[in-house]
């Protein structure tokens, strides 16, 4: 993950965007119910938030550049970098095919998300009506 300064190039070398830099994920409960999709859904209307399902787990995806990446694409703390960025390899990354394409599911746009919960739940138009009658 990231870069430091070799004389050797690699494919992270390569890759100008360090594009596993760019973002971070955060694993997230099953979501279940309507409720816990109607609340996805809130979280997609902000910007650069993403969802997205693999290998059975649900992830939050946020789009947004680690304070450390150097305009050339380096590590400014290379040294010191956190674990998971030092487990992160790049035998098989971003590089080569995006989340969107490996996962199960993913959701990038609020959009996406509404087709597929109107596919998977019969009431999820009437959604409010059911919500108000409960409360
Ligand atoms: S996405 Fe892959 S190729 Fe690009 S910087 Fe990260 S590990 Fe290297
Ligand atoms: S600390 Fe360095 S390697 Fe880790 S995400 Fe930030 S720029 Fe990338």
């Amino acid at each position: 993950m990231a870069k430091q300064s070799t004389d050797t190039i690699d494919k992270c070398d390569l890759c100008t965007s360090s594009i596993c830099c760019t973002y971070i994920t955060q694993e997230v409960d099953t979501p279940r119910s309507i409720y816990d999709f109607d609340t996805m859904l809130w979280q997609l209307y902000h910007h650069d938030v993403q969802f997205y399902k693999e290998d059975g787990s649900w992830f939050m995806k946020i789009l947004n550049y680690c304070l450390n990446l150097q305009p050339d694409g380096r590590c400014g703390i290379y040294e010191t970098r956190p674990i998971i960025c030092r487990e992160h390899e790049n035998d098989f990354c971003e590089y080569d095919e995006s989340t969107e394409e490996t996962a199960d599911l993913f959701f990038g746009k609020p959009e996406d998300l509404e087709k597929y919960c109107k596919k998977k739940f019969k009431g999820w138009k009437k959604r409010y009506k059911k919500f108000e009658k409960k409360n």
